[in-house]
């Protein structure tokens, strides 16, 4: 094997590596408009608010948002579930989500449901068989209704493997039974079709490292027509200065502090090359690459796939005989990058009935070839061979 070659197979994480475009824009960003944006009307300031707004309307435009102004940037996808979920919920309020959920939206609300706060309950997600999730899903959530559930939150692609829920069943549930709906789209944003208004979302939060090609230090909430959650951060936003309270409108009302203007500006140019591959192109080769990494590590003895029925950017797995982290820390010898352990997801392990140790996540991207899934099986049977007693 060429030992000197790095096949990153993490894009799950964070995507790597970042089109030209975002990083041009970045350096360019750095060095010819890097202003503080809303804090002043110099030529600068003007300049970076200006990028700031493309980026918003490019990302309105991108997930169905009639208005900009319903795009508020944060720092990731987990801050922006923090906002949501914490200025929606009120004392007394019961909550649905999946049995899929990333620690992103299970610890906020464990935390609140830990001060008595609120209750929270979990539907299953994986019902059998993909195509009738749907049905079984939504039933599943109706059987869960209680009088003072007020809103659901689930994850729109699994971190783990590459089950998806229907969020636009799920959503025109909510709307039929009045609940709020909130979708994390931390997997899903520049892989899978998303429409705000059109799927009956309240609030789709969103990284801009992963899919959107972005670099890291923001992500994004995209709001509903009528849902205007309590603030949970205060302070500066450079409007309406002289009051205590923050705006009553957004952005400017969940933007206190000064925004990460260079990572907003890469974004822009990160949702642009996706845009220009075609977000159907981007998932078809990353299911191609799964389709293929899943038929060679199935003809291998001694690999366990999870969830292998579902097809999408992600592929979880074991050795036999290793621990996940050992399999990790030996495709990294040979220069494969993949994430092993636990995935900040323990309702989804339990759901997918991976031992204590976790597993091996291997996810796609644009930039990988079949060749990083030739080149990951010969690491896997080098591994199998020397350490799994194959
Ligand atoms: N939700 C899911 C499903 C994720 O996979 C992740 C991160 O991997 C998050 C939320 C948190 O995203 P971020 O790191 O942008 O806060």
């Amino acid at each position: 094997m060429d030992r000197k070659r790095l096949i990153y197979l993490d894009n799950a994480a964070t995507t790597f590596p970042k089109p030209r475009a975002v990083t041009d824009e970045v350096v360019r960003c750095m060095t010819q408009y890097g202003g503080n944006a809303g804090r002043g009307g110099h030529t600068l300031a003007m300049a970076a608010a200006e990028k700031i707004f493309e980026c918003r309307c490019l990302a309105a435009e991108f997930f169905g948002v009639s208005d900009p102004e319903r795009v508020f940037f944060t720092m990731n996808t987990t801050q922006g579930l923090n906002i949501v979920l914490k200025g929606l919920l009120r004392e007394g309020d019961h909550v649905l989500i999946s049995d899929l959920e990333h620690n992103a939206v299970f610890r906020p609300l464990y935390r609140l449901a830990k001060q008595g706060a609120i209750r929270f309950d979990c539907f299953p997600s994986m019902t059998g068989d993909p195509r009738q999730n749907a049905v079984r899903i939504c039933a599943g959530i109706a059987r869960r209704l209680q009088p003072e559930t007020k809103l659901v939150v689930c994850t729109h692609a699994s971190n783990l493997c590459s089950a998806t829920l229907p969020i636009r069943q799920i959503g025109e549930f909510c709307h039929r039974h009045g609940l709020l709906f909130v979708v994390d789209a931390a997997q899903s944003a520049g892989h899978l079709p998303i429409s705000v208004d059109e799927m009956g979302i309240d609030a789709l939060c969103v990284p801009g490292h992963k899919g959107l090609y972005g670099p890291q230090g923001c992500g994004m909430v995209l709001l509903g027509k009528n849902v205007l959650p309590q603030t949970l951060i205060e302070g500066g936003s450079g409007a309406h200065s002289l009051e205590g309270e923050m705006p009553d409108l957004p952005p400017e009302r969940y933007e206190a502090g000064t925004l990460p203007a260079v990572a907003i500006a890469g974004l822009c140019e990160g949702i642009r090359s996706v845009q220009g591959v075609g977000l159907e192109t981007v998932f078809d080769h990353e299911k191609a690459l799964y389709r293929l990494a899943r038929e060679q590590l199935s003809e291998r003895r001694g690999i366990t796939l999870y969830a292998p029925e579902y097809e999408g950017a992600t592929l979880l797995f074991n050795v036999d005989g290793l621990t996940s982290e050992q399999v990790g820390s030996l495709l990294n010898e040979d220069g494969i990058c993949v994430r092993s352990g636990h995935h900040c997801a323990a309702l989804g392990h339990r759901a997918l009935g991976t031992p204590p140790h976790g597993a091996v996540r291997v996810s796609f991207g644009m930039y990988n070839q079949a060749r990083d899934v030739e080149y990951l099986c010969q690491s896997l049977d080098r591994i199998r061979q020397e350490y799994g007693g194959v």
